[in-house]
């Protein structure tokens, strides 16, 4: 996904004689002493000078899709579809998971079923 590496302001001044307007560059707008000469009625006029400019750029939030991989409960869940047959109940699945800490609902099968 791309983002913007530079940008461009540019500031609007108005004629106080015919209402056009006239933009600038930031740099012309920073520039002590730059005038401009209106195009339409022909008055020259001497800009109020910017210090800085400051863009600020909020990108959208992405949304970052989070794929089912072995977290706890998935893990439990797995476990408990394997031992459910055998009568065991999910609670206690997720009680031994608590201090047996499988990394995987096979080992989780496995150290639950060595510890009954
Ligand atoms: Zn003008």
């Amino acid at each position: 996904m791309l983002e913007p590496i530079n940008f461009d302001v540019q500031l609007q001044y108005q004629c106080p004689g015919c209402n056009a307007g006239h933009w600038l560059t930031k740099e012309e707008a920073k520039a002590a002493g730059f005038k401009i000469v209106c195009d339409v009625c022909g008055t020259i006029h001497q800009i109020r000078t910017v210090d800085n400019t400051k863009l600020l750029v909020n990108f959208f939030k992405t949304k970052v899709k989070v794929t089912a991989t072995a977290t706890v409960t998935n893990i439990v869940d797995d476990a408990y579809t394997i031992l459910k047959k055998y009568g065991y109940k999910q609670a206690d699945i997720a009680t031994a998971q608590q201090s047996i800490r499988a990394t995987s609902a096979k080992q989780l099968v496995k150290k639950f079923l060595a510890i009954r």
